[in-house]
């Protein structure tokens, strides 16, 4: 099962709507856990029949991050300086030896 997005509160993304991502689905970044999908707009995209969800996610140092698929039961999208970062990333820690 892809992870939903519960919630998203990048308010001037095309695809926010009252704290809900319309998107068909997102995509997270590598270099840190950007949301790819994030589209500054003063317009509108709402097309929302169910959750949208992580479709693919390359943050490969997330604990969630299953060979590219989020585990996570939902994420939560939170707004950071210009863009839209996962909130529900955690640093995976090794296992001890
Ligand atoms: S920033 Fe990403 S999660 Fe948030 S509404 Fe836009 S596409 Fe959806
Ligand atoms: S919780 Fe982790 S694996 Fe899931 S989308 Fe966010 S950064 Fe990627």
């Amino acid at each position: 099962m892809k992870a939903p997005i519960r919630s998203c509160e990048a308010k001037e993304c095309l695809y926010c709507k009252e704290g809900h991502c319309h998107a068909p689905h997102i995509k997270v970044a590598a270099s840190h856990a950007q949301c790819e999908m994030f589209t500054r707009s003063v317009m509108r995209y709402i097309n929302r029949r169910d959750n949208s969800y992580v479709e693919h996610c390359r943050m490969r140092s997330c604990k969630w991050n299953r060979h590219g698929s989020c585990s996570a039961h939902h994420v939560d999208i939170k707004y950071h300086v210009d863009h839209a970062d996962c909130g529900t990333y955690m640093i995976r820690v090794a296992a001890a030896s």
